[in-house]
């Protein structure tokens, strides 16, 4: 649905529905109000809707998998892989981190979705 958007005394467009404004407005409205959670998504980049659904773009999380020590509470950028949910393509934060010979913090590479934890306040996984 279309966002029903009124001007507040803060001069910027303000939806009556879903309350968000500029950075936090979704690309549709989501027929009600926000959590402060998902104002934040939205404004960060990383949550949207669309097409009647919230859309995970990018998460921030935490590696915590078995399988690497080494990446163990290492931060990441994490979206979704085209080999479905048990998968997610993650970009870390360390600039100094490889592996294989590849370096973690340039492109995206696949790990099990399993092996990363949200940061706070993400509540939902990947979906
Ligand atoms: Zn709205």
């Amino acid at each position: 649905m279309k966002h029903d958007l009124f001007d507040r005394d803060d001069d910027l467009a303000h939806c009556k529905v879903c309350g968000g404004a500029e950075a936090t407005l979704p690309a549709e409205c989501p027929g009600r109000r926000m959590t402060a959670a998902e104002q934040l998504s939205v404004q960060r980049g990383t949550l949207d809707f669309r097409a009647g659904v919230w859309v995970r773009l990018l998460q921030h999380a935490v590696y915590r998998g078995d399988q690497f020590p080494t990446l163990n509470g290492e931060g990441a950028l994490v979206r979704p892989s085209l080999h479905g949910s048990a998968f997610v393509l993650a970009q870390f934060d360390n600039l100094d981190l490889e592996h294989a010979g590849q370096r973690l913090a340039m492109g995206w590479h696949e790990f099990p979705a399993a092996d990363f934890t949200p940061d706070s306040g993400e509540t939902t996984w990947l979906s």
